[in-house]
């Protein structure tokens, strides 16, 4: 079977209005979410359809929103695979997409194999699917769902009722609902929303499997959740700086880490800077947010390609490197005899901010200070959040055995990461400053990439 570890965005909507051209629009608005693919499915009476593999402005054309007629419909945009997919099964047509990854896949299909079932491809969306479609009703089918699998999922399925929501009982992935006059949407974050002129109504609660129809939301069942699992990582890196995820406004999220590192520099004496600039676009609510605590200069030193991807997005470490070189260009005449503290959100691989650390001496910086919002990456992420791997986490290079925990490793582990980065000091937030920043109670977060736990008690077999 295929690893697939998805990264990907969900929309939908339920209008008195032909609603292929809001869903469209409604994708484009998460397409950081995943560029790899993208699709729309609507209903009248019957299901249509259409997936492309590119960005949603590039691949989509007027002829494709005109055959997809109908008042509701679905939107995915991927990472790795092409959602929705459509089903004909006893429960009628139904299409269904999602975000997020399982962890128990194989087992589930591999039993699923041994009663005779038999898969195409052995994406995630296949087996979610199977699960959902064996039960008598797509209720019946999201409830068995929620009890065979572990893993995250933020989940929108189409049928001739309307659309079903879904949200795994941890609430891993974001998922918020939305309304305007004469519509019901549901989006994977609340910028797609705002940006349709929908008003944001309320997060999906974990566990809760909603129907949009004409009649608005109505919750048809809410499954017990052991407890909140939000990704940490939505709020530092992943989810665009207009989305209010779970009620915490991402921007003031990513001000507040960065006003954390501001409080260390400022009681461990930290560096003489002349300015603070971010590594755009995700390190730039840190840096405001350092700017705003220690009164530093706010300058940008990088002009932002906008037409370039999102680097770690890229499928091999070549396209990477070349994507990271096209996004960023150094702005020289700002960097100059400067001693710049640069903020970002996390270093994964360390091969992006040494080449940032490079381009900026080379234009002449006098000393680059790297500040990192996230704690160092210890493990990588099972719930569908990018392909890390533990050798290519470049803290676990470091500490191949063992985490860190206290202030003294978390020192040591950064001067061995300046060393390498060739930057003249790095400080992280620990992990305790991170939870703190966030404001949010720590049993309702997913830190699995810091602390390597997940959500749910081990079996005694060890499994999940
Ligand atoms: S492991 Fe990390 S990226 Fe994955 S859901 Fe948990 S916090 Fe988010």
């Amino acid at each position: 079977m295929k690893s697939i570890r998805e990264n990907c965005g969900v929309f939908a909507l339920y209008s008195t209005e032909p609603a292929a051209h809001e869903i469209y629009q409604g994708i484009d608005f998460l397409q950081h979410r995943g560029q790899e693919y993208c699709g729309i499915a609507t209903y009248d009476g019957r299901i249509h359809q259409v997936t492309h593999h590119g960005k949603v402005l590039n691949s989509f054309t007027d002829r494709d929103l005109r055959n997809l007629p109908g008042q509701w419909g679905i939107g995915h945009v991927s990472l790795r695979e092409r959602q929705p997919v459509k089903w004909q099964s006893l429960m009628g047509d139904i299409a269904v997409a999602f975000s997020g990854n399982l962890l128990n896949a194989e087992a589930l299909m591999q039993e699923m194999m041994a009663q005779g079932r038999a898969f195409w491809r052995g994406y995630n969306i296949e087996l979610i699917s199977m699960l959902i479609l064996q039960e008598r009703d797509p209720v019946a089918g999201l409830t068995a769902l929620a009890g065979k699998v572990r893993g995250a999922y933020s989940l929108v399925a189409l049928n001739q009722e309307g659309v079903y929501v879904a949200r795994d009982v941890y609430g891993f992935r974001p998922l918020i609902l939305g309304r305007g006059p004469g519509k019901f949407a549901v989006s994977s974050e609340s910028r797609a929303l705002q940006n349709l002129e929908l008003e944001p109504v309320r997060d999906v609660k974990p566990g809760e499997i909603v129907l949009l129809d004409r009649r608005g939301f109505t919750t048809l069942k809410q499954l017990e959740s052991p407890r909140r699992a939000h990704c940490a990582f939505e709020w530092a890196y992943t989810a665009s700086i207009d989305s209010v995820i779970d009620g915490l406004p991402v921007l003031a999220a990513r001000n507040h880490l960065g006003a954390c590192l501001a409080q260390r520099d400022a009681r461990e004496g930290g560096p003489a800077a002349d300015l603070v600039a971010a590594v755009p676009m995700s390190g730039i609510g840190h840096a405001l947010g350092y700017h705003a605590h220690s009164g530093l200069v706010y300058q940008e030193v990088f002009l932002y390609n906008r037409y370039a991807d999102r680097s770690y997005t890229q499928a091999t470490q070549v396209a990477r490197e070349q994507m990271a070189k096209r996004k960023l260009s150094v702005l020289h005449h700002a960097v100059r005899d400067k001693s710049i503290v640069l903020c970002d959100d996390s270093i994964v691989r360390g091969t992006q901010i040494l080449n940032k650390v490079r381009d900026l001496k080379a234009a002449g910086a006098r000393a680059v200070h790297v500040r990192v919002a996230c704690p160092p990456l210890m493990y990588p992420c099972d719930f569908g959040i990018s392909t890390r791997t533990y050798e290519e986490l470049m803290a676990r290079r470091y500490c191949f055995q063992g985490d860190i925990t206290n202030m003294t490793q978390l020192r040591d582990l950064e001067a061995w990461v300046a060393a390498r980065i060739g930057a003249d000091s790095v400080r992280y937030n620990s992990l305790e400053a991170f939870v703190e920043a966030l404001g949010l109670p720590r049993e309702h977060l997913c830190l699995k990439c810091w602390d390597g736990r997940r959500p749910w008690p081990v079996s005694a077999a060890g499994a999940f």
